[in-house]
């Protein structure tokens, strides 16, 4: 393992680094087994920007962004635990494979969104909502590290049914143009920050050439994860002037920065990589999920907020947790995540209160549960894949332990159409 202090050279570090990272921080080795045993189930990779200047090593194992990109213990049930503490050998592989199977790896509705064009899938897309489609550069689909929550785990685990990834944008640009009404393209991954600034323009370029194109988002955590992408990578100026040249085409540029934790956004680092993107003429809004043992705190999320907003960046999307991976370790019920983001929004100033939440990226569309009251839910779809049911207000039965739309008795005056879109709702992208 290199030294983590020789510069801001990118080195990712997995499993097979435990033990120097174990050593280098001097993790207890009872802490050090469990994570070995939770990595061999669930994707592991971290890098030394993360390890130096974002981990409170004399807060572990509380320490939320320890918890954030460590597996570790609790995050499989004891019973798995025990079965890979007792396996070995060529029946290893067949009990890491058992326990992802029921760790629900394809949450629903992450392969139905993918468009057909002239009779056949178009690679690499998902049109959920009719104006904005997901692309997803076949370069950018891995990160600079990962976080124990993310709902597309599976994808780095090599799982082949999750490869949305497209090699070139002809497609996507041969689709955009068949569908004028798409003026959205979001960017994602993975995270489309760990390609090469090269790389990244073959992808973007070809977009500016349609016209009915008018918004480009990136979605990326390199901000928080690697800001030296926007700095002193030795491709970190043709970045910006991909940027700036998207900009110039008149195009609105969106870099969708996913920030978990307000520690994230007090780097050095961070802060300049934040200047740097804004001075290029895109605009940043912030999103994140709130997530037990990490963010679960309305002091927190307000802080976290703030922060955004000093940091010259919109607040806007807080999510809540999907049914994948650990998700009994890492979930909020929809009742405590409301209080916890109504707790938090109203300490805020005017201007972060353009953040939205918890809302659930449902397979209907995105449902934001407005609060609580006369022991319902108060629901609204603020996005839908029907256009029809965007803005429209719903109720479901009040739960303490319900934490997704299908755990949800909706209300008996549930309009037909509403109901027909939440049920059967499972999690989706
Ligand atoms: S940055 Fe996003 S895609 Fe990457 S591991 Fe985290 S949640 Fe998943």
């Amino acid at each position: 393992m290199p030294n983590a202090l020789e510069g801001t050279r990118f080195h990712a570090y997995g499993p097979r680094h435990l033990d120097a990272i174990a050593d280098r921080y001097g993790l207890p080795p009872d802490v050090r087994e469990s994570m070995r045993r939770v990595s061999l189930v669930l994707p592991f990779r971290v890098n030394d920007y993360v390890l130096d200047n974002l981990v409170d090593w004399a807060a572990v194992p509380d320490d939320p962004i320890f918890r954030l990109t460590f597996p570790q213990p609790g995050m499989l049930p004891d019973s798995d635990e025990r079965r890979l503490a007792a396996t070995t050998g060529g029946r290893l592989r067949e009990v890491v494979d058992d326990i992802r199977a029921g760790l629900n790896p394809h949450p629903s509705a992450q392969r139905s969104n993918v468009p057909v064009q002239a009779g056949a899938a178009v690679p690499g897309l998902q049109h959920k909502y009719r104006e904005t489609v997901l692309y997803f550069p076949g370069q950018g689909q891995t990160c600079h590290a990962y976080c124990t929550y993310c709902f597309r785990w599976a994808q780095f685990i090599g799982d082949p049914e999750l490869r949305f990834a497209a090699p070139e944008p002809s497609g996507l640009v041969a689709y955009l143009r068949a569908h004028p009404e798409v003026s959205d393209v979001l960017v994602t991954g993975g995270d489309p920050m760990v390609m090469s600034a090269q790389r990244l323009r073959s992808h973007i370029a070809p977009l500016l050439a349609v016209e009915t194109v008018r918004t480009i988002r990136i979605g990326t955590k390199s901000v928080a994860y690697w800001p030296h992408r926007f700095t002193t990578d030795p491709d970190a100026d043709e970045v910006a002037r991909l940027f700036e040249d998207v900009v110039a085409s008149g195009r609105q540029l969106a870099v969708m920065a996913h920030f978990s934790h307000p520690r994230e956004l007090e780097t050095d680092p961070a802060r300049r990589a934040l200047l740097r993107i804004r001075a290029t003429g895109a605009a940043v809004y912030c999103q994140a999920p709130l997530i037990a043992h990490v963010n679960d705190d309305a002091a927190v999320v307000a802080e976290l907020w703030r922060a955004e907003l000093a940091a010259g960046t919109v607040p806007y999307y807080l999510f809540v947790a999907r049914d994948t991976g650990p998700h009994d370790y890492f979930k909020v019920p929809l009742a405590r995540a409301v209080d916890v983001f109504r707790t938090a929004y109203r300490t805020l100033p005017g201007l972060a209160r353009t953040v939205r939440g918890p809302v659930m990226s449902a397979a209907p569309g995105k449902v934001v549960v407005d609060g609580v009251d006369g022991g319902f839910f108060q629901l609204r779809m603020v996005q839908a894949r029907d256009p029809a049911l965007v803005g429209r207000p719903f109720r479901a039965r009040y739960s303490a332990t319900a934490a997704w739309l299908d755990e949800l008795d909706l209300a008996p005056d549930t309009p037909p159409d509403l109901a027909a879109a939440c049920k059967p709702p499972r999690s989706a992208p």
